[in-house]
């Protein structure tokens, strides 16, 4: 029987994964989460899983208490989620949400086998390291983010030397068509709703502000390997079409879908197979059109930052993302407005501008989690003081 972990298993994708599963006619082996308790240990004990952990110790009498009874393991604490990643397994979904999803993925890779990567935390702040491992040990990366799942469906049978260039698409998310000033005085219910995808609360912000997208961007500069200047955004409020690529006689390969992530993560679970799965089918005369627009960088400055990091890699996208992580933080606790989390994480790549540049094929995961430590206490101290309103 099919092995399968499932990383971050209580939020949205994880969900979307287990719905894609059946109980008994696969081996499920880890499940991990952070404190909904109660949900993580219904999936074990659906799934009758090998091992439940919780990424907080003060979690682990409730779930020890949920799961008693039943044949499953219980353990807590972040080096515990880590540990799980070393259980033999043939699929491993990754979707922790931000960069603590990074290490676990490393370990799962260490096996060989498939990681289905929706946790795009991972790429862009160690997207060598990564790469360089899966290939050290044979494992196979799916991407598992609907872009670039997109892309990976696009190139398929290509000649990547044919390919003149990648577009994503962005819904453009809830302010898409809301003033600069309005923006600037966004709050966290507002930022999170939405219009086309059910998604996480970080990730929704994220959309919000286009830092989804940013991190999209450099994503797809990393896994595919393609020059940041081939490397497009298009605003397609309808999130139907999911990227295209356009090849060098002029063609071009869309991908259209409806906004469900059971496609993506169905076709990571199926490759190299195609199975059913059951999303809604397209009804294109239902839809009638399809629009697009190109994106505005003043309004969402997280794009223009993501192409210096797509430039410098290195330890550039350690910095950005644990200062927009840290950033996230402050905007859903009230402390900082929607605009000024760009301009934080604008700052942050000014400040550990010396320090993040580094020859890439030397990059270790060490250098990536110290970055990860210092630009988030920098980040700290600098949201504390307000020295990013210069
Ligand atoms: P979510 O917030 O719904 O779930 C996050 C999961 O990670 C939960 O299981 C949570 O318990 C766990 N978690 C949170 N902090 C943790 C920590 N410190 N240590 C260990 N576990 C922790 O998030 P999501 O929307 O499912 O997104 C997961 C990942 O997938 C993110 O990297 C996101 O960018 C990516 N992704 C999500 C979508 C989507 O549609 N939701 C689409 C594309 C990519
Ligand atoms: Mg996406």
């Amino acid at each position: 029987m099919r092995r399968i972990s499932v990383f971050g298993s209580t939020g949205s994708i994880g969900e979307n994964t287990l719905n894609l599963l059946t109980p008994g006619s696969v081996q499920v082996v880890a499940l991990t989460g952070g404190g909904q308790v109660d949900r993580l240990a219904a999936q074990a004990r659906r799934f009758d899983a090998e091992i439940a952990v919780t990424a907080y110790p003060e979690c682990y009498a409730a779930l020890k208490d949920a799961l008693s009874g039943t044949r499953t393991q219980v353990a807590a604490g972040a080096d515990a989620v880590a540990e799980a990643a070393d259980r033999q397994a043939d699929w491993v979904m990754s979707a922790i949400v931000g960069a603590a999803g990074l290490v676990p993925g490393m370990r799962a890779l260490a096996q060989g086998g498939t990681l289905a990567l929706a946790n795009k935390e991972s790429l862009v702040t160690a997207g060598p390291v990564l790469m360089a491992s899966a290939a050290r040990h044979g494992a196979t990366i799916l991407p598992v983010d609907s872009e670039h799942s997109a892309v990976f469906q696009a190139l398929t049978g290509e000649d990547p030397a044919g390919v003149e260039r990648v577009i994503l698409t962005a819904s453009g998310g809830p302010f898409r068509t809301w003033s600069a000033e309005r923006m600037a005085a966004a709050t966290p219910a507002e930022a999170v709703a939405h219009p086309t995808w059910a998604m996480g609360q970080r990730i929704s912000v994220d959309s919000a502000s286009m830092f989804n997208k940013a991190l999209e961007l450099i994503e797809t500069r990393e896994f595919f390997g393609f020059d940041p200047d081939r490397i497009e955004v298009i605003v397609h409020p309808q999130s139907i079409v999911h990227a295209l690529v356009g090849f060098r006689d002029g063609g071009m390969m869309a991908h259209l879908g409806p906004a469900d992530m059971r496609h993506a993560i169905g076709y990571a679970l199926n490759w190299p197979r195609r199975d059913h799965v059951p999303v809604a089918r397209l009804n294109l005369a239902e839809l009638g059109q399809l629009t697009f627009e190109a994106p505005d960088e003043a309004r969402f400055p997280a794009l223009r930052l993501a192409r210096a990091v797509m430039e410098v890699r290195g330890l550039s996208g350690a910095v950005f993302n644990a200062a927009k992580e840290v950033a996230l933080d402050h905007f859903l606790a009230g402390g900082v407005g929607f605009a000024d989390m760009a301009a934080i994480v604008d700052v942050m790549l000014d400040r550990l501008s010396g320090e993040m540049r580094r020859d890439n094929t030397l990059l270790t995961l060490e250098d990536v989690v110290a970055m990860d430590h210092l630009a988030r206490r920098t980040t700290e101290y600098t949201v504390r003081h307000r020295h990013w309103q210069r």
